[in-house]
């Protein structure tokens, strides 16, 4: 079963450690051998600036990471290929696997659309508008002033309607949230489950998933094992509560898989790296049709990528 993954942070920690290898280090929940293994067509690759680097060498490490998929990826895997749009993931030979860039945390464009168009320009087709705190677009999530979205963030999510860009909620404040779904052509939650299921601020609670459904937008199921229960170990039984809530609100061609692999330090049980995906895939099959597990695992994702 192929697979569309829409976020993971193996930039970042190719970024961090220069010395790991793409090919098939363990260090990787996602590496070369793993993609292949885990039947993988599209993986998203996010560009997450951590919290230690100084707000003004944020652009800088955005521009380092986009550097290291066209230097440490690129060249050494002819068989990965960089996609923006439908028409790029169509001319992918069987074996090809198609690489999305996004933006986690639009901290690193500061307050200037040039550099934003900049990292549209180089492939970043998904834009995150905050990580957990504050930027000059909005607060997120775990910013206790809880503000929407600046009068430069609205320009930031016009920006990304007139490139067809994805506006990225996962992480924003709630308000935040609500003034993306007002003026965005093309939001996601590209890695957010049920907060009904599973309490926790970084979930959507029910109204922000119906709105999604009802404005056809994504939500990536993701496996941080604590968004995806309040118990101490998560099984992907649990992965499968969150689709089949997100099915009863009416979403099942809106729901896809975020795994969020390589920003995780704990793990599903049994979907310990990419390569896992299939036991993921077994299990869904006890429950769904092929057609529906093959639209959760690709499908649905691929038909909401604007063009
Ligand atoms: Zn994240």
């Amino acid at each position: 079963m192929k697979i569309f993954d829409a976020h993971c942070d193996v930039l970042y920690k190719l970024w961090l450690n220069p010395t790991l290898n793409f090919e098939d280090s363990h260090e990787l929940h996602i590496n070369f051998n793993r993609l292949q293994k885990g039947q993988a067509k599209i993986q998203c690759m996010a560009i997450y600036i951590p919290e230690e680097v100084p707000f003004q060498e944020r652009f800088e490490v955005a521009l380092e990471m986009i550097n290291i998929f066209y230097e440490r990826i690129l060249p050494y895997y002819p068989s990965i290929k960089l996609v923006r749009t439908k028409e790029d993931i169509n001319k992918l030979k069987e074996d090809e696997i198609g690489v999305l860039l996004t933006l986690e945390g639009c901290d690193a464009i500061g307050s200037s659309i040039s550099r934003l168009k900049t990292l549209f320009h180089l492939g970043v087709k998904s834009v995150g508008l905050t990580w957990n705190y504050g930027n000059a677009v909005a607060d997120g999530i775990l910013e206790p002033r809880g503000a929407g979205l600046s009068l430069f963030g609205k320009q930031v999510v016009q920006e990304n309607n007139r490139f067809k860009v994805w506006t990225d909620v996962s992480h924003l404040s709630i308000k935040g949230f609500w003034d993306v779904m007002e003026i965005a052509d093309y939001p996601i939650a590209s890695h957010s489950n049920a907060i009904e299921l599973c309490s926790h601020p970084r979930n959507l609670n029910d109204d922000q998933l119906k709105a999604l459904i009802q404005k056809d937008s994504m939500i990536g199921i993701t496996f941080v094992p604590y968004f995806l229960t309040e118990k101490p170990e998560a099984t992907i039984k649990d992965v499968l509560n969150h689709i089949d809530y997100i099915c009863q609100l009416g979403g099942e061609k809106n729901i896809g898989f975020g795994s969020d692999f390589d920003g995780i330090t704990s793990t599903v049980l049994g979907l310990e790296h990419f390569g896992k995906y299939e036991k993921l895939v077994n299990e869904l099959q006890k429950y769904y049709t092929t057609n529906q597990i093959s639209n959760f695992c690709y499908g649905n994702f691929f038909n909401h990528l604007p063009d």
